[in-house]
């Protein structure tokens, strides 16, 4: 793994916009006046399709998310609390790279 967390949150942001872009299309609206299709299968069709929807909401939040952590990368801030401007723990970086919060932050 690497230690440049530029890098590493790079090579999410890509991979996040990969299955956004998978989402997306799944979310899509389903023909709902399809002859050959029936009640229960038009309401399956439904229901995945706002899952996809719920999911892709998620990817979207965790883009901007990741996006914010690479701007922070740039500007020399990476590493420190959004809020409270004290550093982050390594284990809390390492878990979650895109963090903003120090865990302090977080538990209030
Ligand atoms: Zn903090």
């Amino acid at each position: 793994m690497s230690d440049d967390p530029r890098i590493l949150l790079e090579n999410r942001l890509m991979s996040l916009r990969e299955e956004l872009a998978r989402t997306a299309a799944a979310a899509a609206p389903v023909e709902l006046d399809q002859a050959a299709q029936g009640r229960l299968s038009r309401m399956d069709a439904m229901q995945q399709q706002a899952m996809a929807a719920s999911l892709a909401e998620r990817l979207r939040t965790e883009i901007r998310k990741t996006g914010a952590a690479l701007d922070r990368v740039a500007n020399g801030s990476y590493g420190e609390c959004c809020r409270c401007g004290d550093e982050i723990a390594p284990a809390r970086l390492a878990a979650d790279p895109a963090t903003p919060f120090c865990a302090a932050c977080v538990k209030e």
